[in-house]
């Protein structure tokens, strides 16, 4: 009977149906031209963060990394990385030169909900214990020299004002997290503080974003990557600036001339962003309205969010899954970015897969192969503005670098970006249509000399690297 149904869907709520979908392709379409305004609109948003503080949406961290890692960092090191659901703990031995990672353990342990929306002192608690029991199980072949403090790189992925390479208060939180006591507050004391309470002799040498631990750990293994950039949950790049071109900067400045620069790029925004009444509607009600916008229009936290709200429209209006709306189709969230992935890349000839993900998800027990197909469409339409929108961005850094051309002099410098996070590892279908807009916009003979790599969780790496060479011993080291 209900197949009946569905076969009797009135024409008139199949044209609903198109005309839905064409608007909402409409709504999101990122024509090459639109792609270049929103790089113009990135590059003067990134010189005026530079030029002043609070002089652009895009905060333009300094970051306090004026060295990138040489290849000659050494010793026993541990990081801890915290940004999404899940944060992860590793130690490494770092051999120098020859020895490079001469070994390495981590563990990743998911964050309780609930501690994601507490207390400061709640999340610290937790996340110092079970640092703590990783440390507990540090082995003999991990060598910290005799009256030594094990020393901590802390990647910390969200907006940090930073007043050192390690200190920096909260600016705010993003991607799903709002722990309200936390804001303004010195991120490192409080998780010395957390340490302290565990007993766990260990100091915080550098505070990092994962942005700028991608960029080090992408620069530990080729000398050329100058950008990092993260699609994960959340979204975010960094590049290395020169230091003279910081007119917001009065520190010394540094010996190598540069400094790495975190960009907050989720707090873009711009009158060329190409947004629809779902993005709208999924900002008013998120935990930061007006805020980190590109993100909400890029990244894995929304990008399925998105996609359930157009569903939504259409079950509502144009009775797509049948005469009743699916209950689960109302609730925030419940269609996650992994999910739409799985939709998007459904090859069978029938999409089964949409068909059983539709099931499980949303309980809607049978649907046609027509309904099936609107719905990967939508994933179509709405990753590869996501994408495309990355690619612009990149392309703005690039811009404000001068590697956006081929230089005067004809040289033909290589830049490579860093890329990690689980969107541009998993979504396959997003990363290869980011690549493909990023070789249009620039161009074939350009394109020869940008390389994006992944730079798989180099962001830990990167932490512990930037711990050893903003280690308290480090002058030992070197004399
Ligand atoms: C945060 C950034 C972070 C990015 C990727 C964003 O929500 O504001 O600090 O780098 O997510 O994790
Ligand atoms: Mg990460």
């Amino acid at each position: 009977a209900l197949v009946m149904r569905h076969r009797l869907k009135s024409s008139r709520q199949w044209g609903r149906v198109s005309a839905i979908l064409k608007e909402t392709e409409d709504q999101c379409a990122t024509p090459i031209q639109k792609l270049r305004q929103v790089a113009d609109a990135m590059h003067v948003e990134m010189h005026a963060g530079l030029a002043s503080e609070g002089g652009s949406k895009l905060k333009m961290i300094l970051s306090y990394v004026d060295n990138l890692p040489t290849g000659n960092e050494k010793g026993l090191f541990y990081a801890l990385d915290l940004g999404g659901t899940n944060f992860r703990v590793l130690r490494v031995q770092l051999g120098g030169k020859e020895g490079r990672v001469a070994k390495q353990e981590f563990t990743e342990v998911s964050i309780p909900p609930n501690l994601m929306v507490g207390t400061s002192y709640e999340l610290f608690d937790y996340i110092a214990a079970e640092l703590a029991k990783f440390v507990a199980t540090e082995g003999d072949e991990f060598q910290l020299p005799v009256g030594r403090q094990r020393e901590l790189g802390f990647t910390f992925s969200f907006p940090v004002k930073q007043t050192s390479i390690s200190s920096g208060s909260l600016i705010k939180w993003t991607k799903g997290f709002n722990i309200e006591d936390a804001v303004g507050r010195d991120v490192v004391a409080e998780l010395t503080e957390a340490m302290e309470r565990q007993n766990l002799d260990m100091r915080v040498v550098a505070l990092v974003n994962d942005t700028i631990g991608t960029l080090a750990g992408g620069r530990y293994y080729d000398p050329d990557v100058a950008v990092a950039v993260i699609l994960g949950t959340g979204t975010n790049a960094a590049y290395v600036e020169r230091a003279n071109a910081i007119p917001k900067w009065h520190g010394l400045l540094p010996k190598s001339g540069e400094m790495v620069i975190n960009m907050e790029w989720g707090n873009f925004r711009s009158s060329h962003l190409p947004v629809t009444e779902y993005d709208h509607a999924l900002d008013s009600e998120s935990l930061n309205p007006g805020e980190q916008i590109f993100e909400k229009i890029i990244s894995g936290m929304y990008l399925g969010d998105i996609l359930r709200r157009v569903l939504l429209k259409m079950a509502e209006e144009a009775a797509l899954f049948g005469d009743t709306v699916p209950a689960n189709l109302s609730i925030p969230f419940v269609l996650r970015t992994p999910d739409m992935s799985a939709i998007h890349h459904d090859t069978s000839s029938d999409l089964r897969i949409v068909g059983s993900k539709l099931k499980d998800i949303l309980g809607v027990t049978t649907t046609s192969l027509k309904t099936r197909k609107v719905v990967v469409e939508l994933c179509e339409i709405v990753a590869s503005r996501g994408a495309r929108l990355s690619a612009a961005g990149i392309l703005g850094i690039l811009k404000k670098l001068g590697r956006d051309t081929i230089s005067s002099s004809g040289t033909k410098e290589r830049t490579v970006i860093a890329m990690d996070g689980g969107l541009f590892e998993h979504y396959t279908k997003f990363s290869d249509c980011l690549e493909k807009t990023l070789k249009e916009l620039l161009g074939e003979e350009v394109a020869e000399h940008v390389v994006i790599v992944h730079a798989n969780d180099g962001s830990g790496i990167g932490a512990s690297l930037l711990a050893a060479s903003h280690s308290q011993y480090v002058e030992l080291e070197e004399s």
